[in-house]
């Protein structure tokens, strides 16, 4: 049974959260603070966390960063009342995995929740996998359709980058702190030209590309 962490202040939703989520066939924890939050979420065990962003003691980014910092990787679902590309961009660079805005119907978070297990399944594979790209990280080859692709060291690595946050949008600021390591890449057009090298090598003739155009926030990787 997965299990899941559900950090969230509003009692009545917190309530009903913990006994969707039951009937749905998870084992679940509450935390109503951040603080208890990033205790529970901290002493690990979970297949995924829904996370509230406006919480009391620390917000959800400072629970997420947190969790981050001492090397968590449990998939996080952030929810949000906050809607602008600021807030997304802010949310994924802290290191959310998807989000949802407030208020939501609770059949899109349960399908949310099952594609964020799924992909925690990918992670652990040695192949990734996505739009006809399969990624060979063991021999570090790549193949289109069957038939391999010769891409250059960072081609490689922005490509597995993008492939590990398959179906979700990858800012460029995450691209240049994580693929660059250097967060001033975010600000030249060297990630364009890379994207733009990848889709030459990638995209089937004439077709649509697999790396689609986020606007305001960046890049995704088409499953
Ligand atoms: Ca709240």
């Amino acid at each position: 049974m997965p299990r899941v962490l559900v950090v969230e202040d509003e009692r009545k939703v917190l309530r009903g959260l913990e006994q969707g989520l039951r009937s749905a066939g998870y084992e679940v924890s509450t935390a109503a603070t951040g603080g208890d939050g990033a205790r529970l979420g901290l002493a690990g065990g979970f297949d995924a966390v829904v996370l509230d962003w406006m919480l009391p003691e620390l917000d959800g980014l400072q629970v997420l960063a947190a969790l981050r910092a001492a090397g968590q990787p449990v998939p996080v679902l952030l929810l949000t009342a906050r809607d602008t590309v600021d807030d997304r961009v802010a949310g994924l660079d802290a290191g959310a995995d998807d989000y949802l805005c407030k208020p939501f119907a609770f059949t899109e978070l349960l399908a949310r929740l099952r594609a964020l297990l799924r992909r925690g399944q990918t992670d652990r594979e040695a192949v990734l996998r996505a739009a006809g790209v399969e990624i060979d990280l063991l021999r570090r080859r790549v193949s289109r359709d069957g038939s391999e692709v010769a891409l250059t060291h960072r081609e490689f690595e922005l490509l597995e980058y993008l492939a590990r946050h398959k179906g979700r949008p990858v800012s460029r600021e995450m691209l240049g702190r994580d693929v660059w390591k250097d967060p001033n890449y975010a600000l030249t057009n060297v990630v364009e030209v890379y994207v733009n090298l990848l889709r030459k090598k990638l995209d089937p003739p004439g077709g649509p590309s697999v790396i689609a155009t986020v606007r305001g926030v960046g890049y995704r990787l088409e499953e």
